[in-house]
């Protein structure tokens, strides 16, 4: 059996964990069958428990872009480790990431750090309330901005793959100031500023989303939610928890040239320790406690360690400019042979691709632009497709919903790899 020891761990996991998970989409629960147990990881593979070795397209949901394990973070952390784990007091390390992030993230001044992706997005809602003095936040359908209460309203992630977007718990005070509209439909956007006049204090969006799989946004899409902000005295959130350090060193805003007014990221940003943070400019966040009345706190914000994970992950990637090119080729080739291929078999898909983020989906839709084009996709054909890669050693995230997320290791003996797998695939 190929997952014998997976299976045992799961059975005992779910006696002590519910779901026998600590963040439900790693259950396996929409596509079926055992969650693997991982053991240890290095470059582009992760090994598990029964002593397999996959080719990892999740790298942990993105944080991992430049390979499992890198010895320069491990080296580096370990010697700070070595100074104690937690002060609660100011770091120099915190400094210098701050300048680090400020140096290469456009318009941004100051920069708070969190301990994860959630409470970066919680805390950018919190501020731009705070900053506009307004209640009400515009998100978009199938994107995910974390678990917090405001953002669990037709949320993305593993919330649309179990289907459950609207959360139990989420009271409905808190639901009203939420208003929702379609991704990639700025008309909805304008809608809802008309209904809401002076109460929208802002916009949170995934600039490129990968919460319902990967959404590239429309020519336009943007640059119209910008305009909309700016005419009514809203602020533009982006949310670069997966896009930031990713899509470009200065991440969307970059890559995209659009300018946003508060920046969340995640992910990258801690090197695979929890680390989150939100920045903006110092008008904004001087709103910020202790500065300002907005509170805003953390035990283990700016961690030491996480924050020497953090440096050296982003030092590494900004000091290797080449890097988002090889890493957007590989997944362009991917994408390119993945799409020869299904074309030869006679296999409906379309794939979705920006930068180093692809979602493949089995439809015969010719574009796939927000999330209930998503929903009338083939959901149980991605779920063979997953389970075939899984047992050719491919690891895909276990959901329809999920972008992949290559790694600067994975290389083309590892994309050869893949595409075996793919041409073996009976659709
Ligand atoms: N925002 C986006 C775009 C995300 O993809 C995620 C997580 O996947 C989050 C926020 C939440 O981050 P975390 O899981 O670190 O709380």
């Amino acid at each position: 059996m190929l997952y014998q020891r997976s299976s045992a761990l799961f059975k005992d996991a779910q006696e002590y964990i519910p779901g026998g998970v600590n963040s439900p989409v790693r259950a396996f629960k929409s596509v079926g069958g055992t969650p693997i147990f991982i053991k240890k990881a290095e470059g582009a593979y992760i090994y598990d428990e029964d002593g397999r070795a996959y080719v990892d397209y999740i790298n942990s949901w993105g944080p991992m872009i430049i390979g499992h394990t890198d010895p320069r973070v491990l080296n580096a952390t370990v010697e700070q480790m070595k100074n104690g784990f937690s002060f609660g007091t100011p770091t120099e390390l915190e400094t210098e990431i701050a300048k680090l992030i400020t140096s290469v993230v456009p318009n941004i001044d100051m920069v708070r750090m969190v301990n994860s992706g959630t409470e970066a997005c919680m805390s950018a809602i919190r501020l731009a309330r705070g900053y506009t003095n307004r209640d009400k936040i515009v998100k978009f359908e199938g994107c995910y901005h974390g678990h917090s209460d405001s953002f669990l309203i037709k949320a993305g992630s593993g919330a649309a793959t179990f289907g459950n977007p609207n959360s139990p718990g989420v009271t409905q005070g808190t639901a009203k100031d939420t208003l929702l509209a379609e991704y990639n439909n700025l008309e909805d956007v304008k809608t809802l500023f008309e209904q809401n006049k002076d109460e929208i204090a802002a916009i949170i969006v995934e600039p490129i989303a990968g919460n319902m799989g990967c959404i590239v946004p429309e020519k336009g899409f943007l640059e119209g939610l910008r305009q909309i902000c700016d005419a009514n005295g809203a602020l533009l959130i982006f949310d670069e928890v997966m896009t930031g350090f990713r899509q470009a060193m200065g991440g969307s805003q970059e890559r995209l040239n659009i300018n946003a007014d508060i920046v969340t990221f995640g992910k990258v940003i801690g090197g695979g320790f929890p680390v989150g943070a939100f920045a903006a400019r110092r008008e904004i966040m001087n709103h910020l406690a202790p500065l300002g009345p907005v509170y805003q706190a953390g035990t283990l914000s700016g961690n030491p360690i996480a924050m020497r994970a953090g440096i050296t992950t982003l030092n590494i990637i900004n000091n290797d400019r080449e890097l988002f090119n090889r890493i957007d080729n590989a997944t362009e080739t991917l994408d390119t042979e993945i799409s020869k291929i299904f074309a030869e078999k006679g296999i409906p898909n379309h794939i979705n691709r920006l930068g180093s983020m692809m979602s493949v989906f089995f439809t015969e839709q010719t574009e796939i632009k927000n999330f209930t084009d998503v929903t009338k996709c083939n959901h149980e054909k991605f779920n063979k497709f997953f389970h075939h890669l899984l047992t050719n050693e491919v690891y895909i995230a276990p959901s329809g919903y999920e972008t992949w997320f290559i790694s600067d290791a994975i290389k083309d003996a590892e994309i050869n790899k893949t595409l075996d797998a793919v041409r073996s695939f009976e659709g």
